[in-house]
């Protein structure tokens, strides 16, 4: 796999037009399903559930900014939760009424990809609005992290 077919480490590349072939060969597995088609993880199972670290969640498809961790809270559902997206157009939503119900889903703002619904259920925050995100859609950047490395280094790795 070519760094410069990857929308993940080549910024300059239209993450949309990206063939699902190529997805398959650069993400995981869960990453695959969740990211390309929508996919949930269980409850209590993806990654960064627990993490309090400082810094920021990049797409793990495309590596685009798309939370802070300055925003993240403990909304006990299972999920990584935000009450915010880092900046506006970050994420885009959509009308989805799959399993019987109406909810708002987000998807990655360049690639979009799926990552998960936002609910309007935390009056505990600043919004009031809960984005729950799969957490094996983001890659979670330290601060002082070079996003494309970070990524790469991920994508070595071959891991979940
Ligand atoms: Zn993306």
């Amino acid at each position: 796999m070519s760094k410069s077919n990857d929308p993940g480490l080549n910024p300059t590349t239209d993450a949309t037009a990206v063939a699902d072939s190529i997805w398959k060969s650069i993400l995981s597995e869960t990453e695959y399903k969740i990211l390309r088609h929508s996919a949930t993880e269980a409850p209590g199972t993806g990654r960064y559930l627990n993490n309090e670290e400082e810094g920021f969640y990049h797409c793990a498809g495309c590596a685009q900014k798309l939370y802070a961790a300055e925003h993240k809270f403990h909304s006990g559902c299972g999920w990584p939760s935000f009450y915010d997206e880092v900046e506006a157009g970050a994420v885009k939503t959509y009308v989805d009424t799959s399993h019987g119900r109406t909810r708002t889903e987000m998807r990655c703002g360049r690639c979009d990809g799926h990552l998960g619904h936002i609910f309007q259920d935390a009056p505990q925050t600043p919004t009031g609005t809960r984005h729950c995100v799969n957490g094996y859609a983001v890659l979670f950047v330290p601060t002082g992290k070079d996003p494309q490395e970070a990524l790469a280094e991920h994508r070595s790795k071959q891991q979940d």
